[in-house]
């Protein structure tokens, strides 16, 4: 490759030097930053701003507007020291523009309160918002200007992240040293310099120095929004890092062996015949290529996205056969007790027909039960072993895991996707493992969050189901649903009714799942009414939702406990209340519960008015697309990935500069680049990801 124009040093000396280095950073400091992550000098150079303060310019009183952070100066008008609850400063500011700024203080030193007098200058830097009197500015920062020249900044000065027990002004100062000591330009650069001058990037030394230290005349409104080029390059570059350890990980992974399954099919093709329905084209198509991966002798990693509903559990049942048929085992594990029992049920029905023994391990299989189950795992007589968290437990030995399934994973961390991995491993043999999730993401975001693993989209429904109706109403029509309820359960249906809160006491005016409960009983005297909330022993809740999975109940009060997974196909009604607090992709899980079976289904928004734009739109999204892929853009556009990818599953929401939702056009350069360095320079790659990811690596060896 066109390697930067000088061979670069092993490491940037400079950037590894510790903190301690700089002066002012004794051993307390250092520990104040080593409890942050950081500890060399290049720690503090990708410490990055997240805001800037505009004191190059200075606005007249009346020019400012509320909620809009400006520069002022003017005169001491009036000063007054009060006490109205806690004791309170007010100083009133005025200017030429003949307008008057009130500057409210409620911690202050009689000192500082003293040096306000009648007459003194004063330039205050602040967010100005209305009070009872104009406008006002609560605590903003200050100084008192005597009568000589007092120059305005040179360069927006940056706000950095709060670190504990370092002072903004300290930790400025601090930074800056480190700053003073950056490498020049060739010793820095690690991306190739055609590659920059294709984007029009600028280099690394210069990027830095943009971002903490901007120009006067840098473009403001760029810096604060994220998109300045400066920004861009060190966006590039950090997204870079994250992918390329991922795929590091990847390349770790592809290391080990895994036992190639490639027999003749014919368990698989028997599970397909018995089954009571063909396979939609979207299984068909997941399916081989989970075949094509587990015929190698590399290990499969492998994500199927499919929406709920779509059918995910016959696939990972179907891929289980191509270990059994090789003598081998497959686990399966779910992050719900409920859930991993509802698929023991469906495995059960359709393997043992076929002489495939099932094992269920789960945390309330205890004594001689569990005992036997781990003797039947031990001895290889268990070929498909159902669980839960029980099944990555110590005790559980597998006599030959071939296969690691894994429902539902964006409840379980990568660590216990990862531990049960663990359990199939044999020196340098790991079994297969597939992933499986309701929780669609976005294509942009899968290449950024899942670069170490195949993706398979499960998307297409099986035939036969009713598209969910989706209405949307306001808090005012909710005695009109009682009546719906009614009729539903009349006809034999089952409805849920889905409360955001459960307590009372809650401040925020959402409706309690115990009162909801309360009023409905009352409301519908003939029903019989369920209730399930988190506060609950786990043991209530699952005895409830099992109640009403059979039938048992007719209406069931729940809290968003019910999301995950659980099948309940004579369920026909789902009302959710306070809709507009909820999320896009919650609000689709949860109604993912209604529409199971070949009844005609509603799902109910009820909202509190007035609506927000966003949620206005979130609810319309709702009404009009029942695809979770579409919802998942949507919702991308609405929230940004962060709340998307919980740092659980991926640590990619702990970004520095780069923004998934914003930078998204920079990922595929981003993978470009990563395949030319992967290739021709691994040494540069490693640095890349050391600078931005360093030893943050958790899941070295996934
Ligand atoms: P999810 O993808 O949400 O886990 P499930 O695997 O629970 O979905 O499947 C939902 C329902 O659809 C189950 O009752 C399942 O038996 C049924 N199902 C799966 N595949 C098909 C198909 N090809 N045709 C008809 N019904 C199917
Ligand atoms: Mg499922």
């Amino acid at each position: 490759m066109a390697r930067p124009a000088r061979p670069a040093p092993a490491l940037a000396p400079a950037g590894e030097a510790p903190l301690a280095a700089l002066p002012g950073v004794g051993p307390r400091v250092a520990e104040k930053f080593a409890a942050r992550g950081l500890t060399t000098l290049q720690d503090l150079w990708f410490q990055l701003p997240r805001q800037y303060e505009d004191r190059t310019a200075l606005t007249p009183i009346r020019a400012l507007q509320p909620g809009v952070p400006a520069q002022v100066e003017g005169v001491v008008e009036a000063v007054e020291r009060g006490f109205r609850y806690r004791p309170v400063l007010r100083v009133a500011l005025g200017d030429d523009s003949r307008a008057t700024l009130l500057l409210r203080f409620f911690h202050f030193r009689a000192a500082q309160a003293a040096q306000f007098a009648p007459g003194v200058r004063v330039r205050c830097y602040g967010t100005p918002r209305a009070g009872a009197h104009g406008l006002e500015m609560v605590h903003p920062s200050y100084r008192l200007l005597g009568d000589g020249e007092a120059p305005l900044g040179e360069r927006l000065d940056p706000v950095y992240p709060a670190i504990e027990g370092i002072g903004p002004a300290s930790l400025r100062r601090l930074i800056g040293l480190a700053l003073d000591r950056l490498p020049d330009e060739d010793a820095l650069e690690l991306l190739p310099r055609d590659w920059l001058a294709a984007l029009r990037l600028p280099p690394l030394r210069s990027a830095l120095l943009t971002v903490h230290r901007p120009p006067r005349d840098a473009d403001v409104a760029a810096l604060l929004a994220g998109t300045h080029p400066a920004q861009r390059r060190l966006a590039l570059e950090e997204l870079l890092a994250h992918h390329l350890s991922l795929r590091r990980q990847r390349i770790a992974l592809q290391r080990h062996r895994a036992p190639a399954l490639d027999g003749d099919g014919a368990l698989l093709r028997r599970l397909r015949a018995a089954l009571p329905f063909p396979l939609t084209g979207a299984q068909q198509r997941v399916l081989a290529e989970i075949e094509h991966d587990l015929a190698q002798p590399r290990p499969m990693l492998r994500l199927v996205q499919g929406d709920v509903g779509s059918g995910k559990t016959v696939v990972a049942a179907l891929a289980a056969m191509r270990a059994v048929e090789r003598g081998m085992q497959a686990a399966l594990m779910a992050p719900t007790e409920l859930l991993a029992e509802q698929h023991l049920h469906t495995l059960r029905h359709w393997l043992e027909p076929l002489g495939v023994r099932v094992a269920w391990l789960a945390g309330k299989v205890t004594g001689k039960a569990r005992a036997a189950a781990l003797a039947e795992v031990a001895s290889g007589a268990a070929q498909v072993v159902v669980g839960t968290h029980a099944l990555m437990q110590e005790g559980v030995v597998f006599r030959d895991l071939a296969l690691a399934i894994v429902d539902e994973q964006h409840r379980f961390g990568v660590h216990q996707r990862l531990a049960l991995r663990d359990k199939g491993a044999a020196g340098e043999r790991v079994p297969h493992q597939l992933v499986m999730t309701a929780t669609p993401i976005p294509r942009t975001l899968a290449m950024a969050a899942y670069a170490d693993l195949d993706v398979s989209a499960l998307d297409e429904l099986p035939p036969g189901r009713t598209p969910v109706q989706t209405v949307a109403l306001s808090a005012e029509r909710r005695p009109e649903l009682i009546e719906r309820i009614r009729a539903a359960c009349a006809e034999g249906r089952q409805a849920y009714w889905v409360c955001t809160l459960i307590d009372d006491s809650d401040e925020v005016s959402a409706q309690a799942a115990q009162g909801t409960f309360e009023s409905l009983s009352t409301a519908l005297p003939g029903l019989r009414v369920g209730l399930v909330h988190g506060r609950m022993k786990a043991a209530e809740k699952q005895a409830t939702m099992r109640a009403f999975k059979d039938g048992a109940l007719d209406l069931l009060v729940a809290t968003t406990v019910i999301e995950v997974g659980v099948d309940v196909p004579n369920a026909s009604l789902m009302i959710i209340e306070n809709a507009e607090r909820l999320g896009l992709a919650q609000l689709h899980q949860l109604r993912g519960r209604v529409g199971r079976g070949s009844a005609a289904s509603t799902c109910v928004l009820l909202y509190q008015p007035p609506l927000s734009a966003l949620a206005r739109q979130r609810l319309e999204t709702m009404r009009t697309t029942s695809d979770g892929f579409v919802i998942a853009e949507k919702d991308l556009e609405l929230r940004g990935p962060g709340e998307l990818l919980g740092t659980r599953q991926t640590g990619l929401a702990a970004f520095r500069v780069a923004d998934l939702a914003r930078d998204a056009a920079l990922l595929p350069q981003v993978r470009a680049l990563a395949d030319r360095l992967l290739a021709e320079a691994p040494d540069v790659a490693d640095r890349i990801v050391q600078r931005w990811v360093g030893g943050a690596v958790r899941y070295a060896s996934a």
